[in-house]
């Protein structure tokens, strides 16, 4: 009798727990297994910081190595869904010698996160990109909802991954716009708070603490924050010594340009313009062709010139990829 009721007790705490673990798991899961739309890359990565060896190279396959992952092996049938179209640092840097020229890279951590938790902060030596020769088409001061999505329309139709220099600012009012980014596997990289020359090079520590702010506000969007970061108006211009000391003493990895469409130029340039801009400044085939242009308010010619900028660039045997901290120096 006792037994009886023991077994009948039993069973039902059994039932419990298991209808609980179920609903845990298909919970957490859902959202980073599916296909990489926007909402999805909201599925904070930096809760996985803890299992950093999982965030490597095959972002699929470390999908499931979160906790739920005992509960229910049926949710595993998931893991072959597409692969998220990025790769999280490990904690160690230790992941980052990749040789896929359009793939993005993120850290789980920000700087400051970095520094509690006692992770290392600077990245360690990485061997620069070398592979066919690459366009990277860069996009700055974005994004907002209209120019920045006309361009990843664009991009999509013809293939083609980039990467946008962003503000927090504009990160700020835009947050779908960045999620859309990240989803569409484009590269999204710091561009200062809100671009104010004054206080970014005031000293470098006015600049880290703009780069800082932005970092934040991505990590807030997106789970994890850029490890690039493009110097408003160029760090050629603009950087000393010290700055670039302090950039690599905190991790960051600033990329100029080579090339630029001049979209900026005043005197209401067209995107016929910026198509010959382009096409003649990369006429000389070099081997890594990295490409300024604007994809903030105002910028429709931008948009108009981009189908066109694909097509001279794959005429002059370009493939396209995405800034990295491995991506090599324009110059
Ligand atoms: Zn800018």
């Amino acid at each position: 009798m006792i037994s009886k009721r023991f077994c009948i007790a039993l069973f039902c705490v059994l039932a419990v727990i298991f209808t609980g673990c179920t609903q845990v798991s298909s919970g957490d899961k859902a959202p980073a297994a599916e296909k990489p739309a926007a909402k999805q890359e909201t599925a904070p990565p930096a809760a996985d910081g803890k299992t950093p060896k999982q965030e490597s190279a095959k972002p699929a396959a470390d999908e499931k190595t979160t906790t739920q992952e005992t509960s229910k092996p049926p949710a595993d049938a998931k893991s072959s869904k597409p692969a998220l179209p990025y790769v999280i640092a490990a904690d160690d840097f230790s992941n980052l010698q990749l040789s896929d020229a359009a793939q993005p890279v993120y850290d789980a951590h920000t700087l400051s996160e970095r520094i509690r938790l006692g992770l290392p902060v600077a990245l360690p030596a990485l061997s620069p990109y070398h592979g066919p020769k690459t366009a990277y088409l860069t996009f700055d001061d974005g994004p907002d909802d209209e120019v920045t999505p006309a361009i990843l329309d664009i991009l999509a139709e013809n293939g083609v991954k980039a990467t946008f220099y962003v503000t927090g600012l504009h990160a700020a009012a835009y947050p779908d716009t960045i999620r859309r980014i990240v989803a569409d596997g484009h590269a999204v990289g710091n561009h200062s708070y809100d671009h104010d020359y004054d206080r970014l090079y005031a000293s470098t520590d006015d600049f880290l603490y703009e780069m800082e702010q932005t970092d934040e506000i991505l990590h807030g969007i997106l789970g994890f924050r850029p490890l690039i970061l493009r110097a408003p108006g160029g760090a050629s211009s603009h950087f000393t010594d010290a700055y670039e000391a302090c950039l690599k003493e905190n991790g960051y990895v600033e990329h100029d340009w080579n090339s630029s469409a001049a979209d900026t130029a005043p005197g209401n340039p067209t995107a016929q313009d910026f198509i010959d801009n382009i096409s003649s400044q990369t006429a000389d085939g070099k081997e890594s062709a990295i490409i300024l242009m604007h994809s903030s308010s105002g910028h429709q010619e931008t948009a108009r010139a981009l189908p066109e900028i694909i097509r001279v660039l794959r005429e002059y045997g370009y493939q396209f990829g995405v800034v990295t901290p491995m991506t090599p120096q324009p110059w």
